[in-house]
């Protein structure tokens, strides 16, 4: 039963013209799904409803070919035949009594249109903002007319395909944001000049929704307060008088910060709850509802953003993408499993990718449709197997979690004395601790199987696994043997730039992995970190060491430090974090040599040499799989050998080394598919 102090979150709230049956807000976020996939998106957003969150929006929907994102996946409601693909959400979201968004949205210089070659428009003609080699158009006055026309076409649509609440996107640096500026804003019409003719684009398009569709859809206008770092005060100030002038007109306020990369920031710099200091006044000068996002997973945090008059609906895109159950557990008082999102952002990498969204907390979300993948639910299990899985990382733990799910008997040997794996020690690391929910989550889940044994201090052997009852006394023979042993950062320089290891490496130098370093094995001199993996590991390492006192240099063959990080959306951010820590960064180089006093580096395009005097080099370079256990034992099956237990797999690092997510998923997809026969040759589907 869920606790008195959260009666508050489950109460029914009147969004205009509809009423949400509680305070849950799936804001609208990308899925790498949008108009390409909208069978995946429709069972995803449907998962969201049955979680039981009130309202569920779709990605940023486009209004018109002239604002065409691709290849980031943007949904759009360009003419009749998009409705029906729209349909098939907003029927999913509905026969869980969710309310059913849509985020109408017009890219101005922020979109290139790359698929449609349309052109852009703009308030101005000015370079596309994400740097694409195209200027947009400036609006005239029939281009702001016929944009009104595509704005109320589109509601019209979204009315027709069920949504209930119609955007209308006024933030983000696309086009409604550039109107309202008066830094981008330079026009010498009525669109122009004042604050309130700035506005007025806005403001018609609240209307037009509203007039087109207010009947029976609430209107909600996605809003930027300002007020983060960097920002003119003056800028700020506008922004709340604007959206004081503004208070009446929608139905809601949904409620962000300027700078997207605070706004959906992730663990490492922003914490639970960060937008309040910025937007907590809105409430103030409005009577309409107000929501917005924080990455809120704690229900006290919820609870009290409500009780203190800050939002009237707790929005979330993450934590509804690490557990589309929030809310359901919430109220059945089943806080003990809640999947916290851990603020790791492999969630949005999919929209600058092109790809399906993954989580690292949530193994089925994007695979709901096209391998029928439930959250919550996992069938149970098709014989009397028992496995053993070999190492608990993300990959193990995940294994035995979701078979111990499925009622199997599971035996977890870890050789360490601690649980977690790669996640454990990387939860050590500046910023990274909420990762260590990783293994939080499914530590909890294990106390509710008593079919899932777990031995730590068990370095298993090749003959340890084929005397495994013997070897621990144990009454139960594992039928199945996984591995899950992860893997190891190499030392040797081999990795993107070096194919084959180093041989200008000094046997006597000190050279250390990040294995060493979360391992307690610090410099304590001058230190150069080589980064040719250049995701978030080379930049975390170089602000462990500087913690030290010592002077570090992070030497990069990329453009820029943490390059991967542009897909997490923190890469300005680890920029910055770096620099102001003092930490040198030398991009476009690559590591020659170390002899233990100087490192020397060259310039990847003119292959100028120079040298840096180092106590200590620090390859972030690439690691070798920890499978020698695996080798061993499939080598004894090939010769013939008799052994206890009928397959042998291997998943996670061990297999290939990859990102967290997919460590994770790859556990959970072996049991999923432990006991049945996937057919090779019938394909994903893959709309
Ligand atoms: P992944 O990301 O694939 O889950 P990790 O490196 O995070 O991989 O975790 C692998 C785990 O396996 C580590 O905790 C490690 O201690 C453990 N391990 C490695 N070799 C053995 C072994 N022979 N027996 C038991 N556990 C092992
Ligand atoms: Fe949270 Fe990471 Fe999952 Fe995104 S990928 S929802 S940030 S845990």
């Amino acid at each position: 039963m869920r606790d008195k102090r959260y009666d508050l979150l489950f109460e029914p709230v009147e969004i205009g013209p509809v009423t949400a049956k509680n305070r849950f807000y799936q804001v609208p976020h990308c899925t790498g799904l949008g108009r390409l996939r909208p069978h995946m998106l429709a069972a995803l957003r449907g998962i969201k409803a049955e979680g039981g969150w009130g309202v569920v929006c779709t990605e940023y929907c486009s209004i018109h070919p002239t604002s065409d994102d691709l290849p980031h996946p943007n949904a759009s409601l360009w003419n009749n035949d998009d409705i029906k693909d729209h349909a098939l959400m907003t029927e999913a979201v509905h026969r869980h009594g969710a309310l059913a968004g849509v985020e109408l949205w017009v890219g101005g210089a922020s979109t290139a249109n790359l698929y449609t070659r349309e052109v852009s428009m703009d308030v101005v003609s000015m370079p596309n903002l994400q740097g694409h080699p195209y200027q947009s158009r400036t609006m005239d006055k029939s281009d702001i007319r016929e944009l009104r026309r595509w704005h109320r076409n589109a509601a019209l649509r979204a009315k027709e395909a069920g949504f209930d609440v119609v955007y209308v996107y006024a933030t983000h640096g696309y086009l409604l944001s550039n109107f309202l500026s008066a830094c981008t804003n330079t026009r010498s019409d009525e669109y122009g000049g004042s604050m309130e003719n700035r506005a007025r684009l806005l403001r018609e398009l609240i209307e037009d929704t509203k007039e087109a569709v207010g009947d029976r859809c609430a209107v909600a206008v996605r809003y930027s307060v300002g007020g983060d770092d960097g920002e003119d005060p003056s800028l700020t100030d506008e922004r709340r008088d604007r959206l004081e002038m503004l208070a009446e007109l929608p139905d809601l306020w949904d409620i962000n910060i300027n700078d997207y990369n605070h706004e959906m920031g992730v663990s490492r710099f922003v914490k639970e709850g960060s937008l309040e200091e910025h937007m907590s006044f809105v409430k103030s000068v409005t009577t309409k509802p107000v929501v917005t996002v924080g990455r809120f997973t704690s229900p006290d945090t919820m609870a009290s953003q409500v009780k203190r008059g800050v939002v009237d609906f707790i929005g979330a895109a993450r934590p509804s993408i690490a557990d589309p159950f929030l809310p359901r557990k919430i109220e059945e008082g089943r806080l003990d499993e809640i999947r916290e999102c851990i603020g790791c952002n492999i969630c949005y990498t999919g929209d600058g990718l092109g790809v399906p969204i993954r989580c690292t907390q949530n193994p089925a979300i994007g695979e709901e449709w096209r391998r029928g993948w439930h959250p919550e639910f996992i069938a149970k299990k098709g014989s009397e197997s028992s496995v053993l899985v070999v190492g608990a990382g993300p990959a193990g733990l995940e294994a035995a979690r979701a078979l111990g799910q499925r009622g199997y008997l599971v035996t977890l040997a870890e050789a360490t004395r601690q649980l977690g794996g790669r996640v454990a020690r990387e939860s050590t690391l500046p910023g990274l601790s909420e990762w260590l929910r990783v293994r939080d989550y499914r530590l909890q889940q294990f106390d509710t199987m008593p079919n899932v044994e777990v031995f730590l201090e068990s370095d298993l052997s090749v003959d340890d696994v084929l005397e495994w009852p013997e070897h621990r006394n144990h009454p139960v023979e594992a039928d199945h043997v996984v591995i899950a042993t992860g893997a190891t950062w190499r030392a040797d320089g081999f990795g993107r730039n070096h194919p084959q290891p180093l041989t200008t490496l000094s046997q006597s130098a000190t050279i250390l992995t990040p294995d060493d370093v979360m391992a307690g094995r610090l410099p304590d001199g001058p230190t150069v970190i080589f980064d040719d993996d250049s995701f978030y590991m080379g930049g975390v390492i170089a602000e462990r060491v500087r913690l030290e006192n010592v002077p570090v240099t992070v030497v990069t063959p990329e453009d820029v430090v943490s390059a991967w990080c542009e897909y997490t959306s923190e890469r300005y951010q680890v920029q910055k974090h770096l620099l102001e820590l003092g930490i040198e960064i030398k991009t476009t180089h690559r590591l020659l040599a170390y002899d233990g006093r100087e490192v020397t580096i060259c310039c990847i395009h003119t292959g100028r040499q120079q040298s840096i005097e180092a106590d200590a080099l620090i390859m972030v370079t690439a690691r070798s799989p920890r499978d020698e256990l695996y080798q061993a034992l499939k080598q004894r099956i090939e010769s013939g050998a008799q052994t206890p237990f009928s397959s042998l797999r291997r998943i996670g690092d061990c297999d290939a080394p990859a990102i967290i997510a997919s460590a994770v998923y790859a556990g959970h997809r072996y049991a999923r598919e432990f006991d049945t026969e996937p057919d090779p040759d019938v394909p994903l589907r893959f709309e």
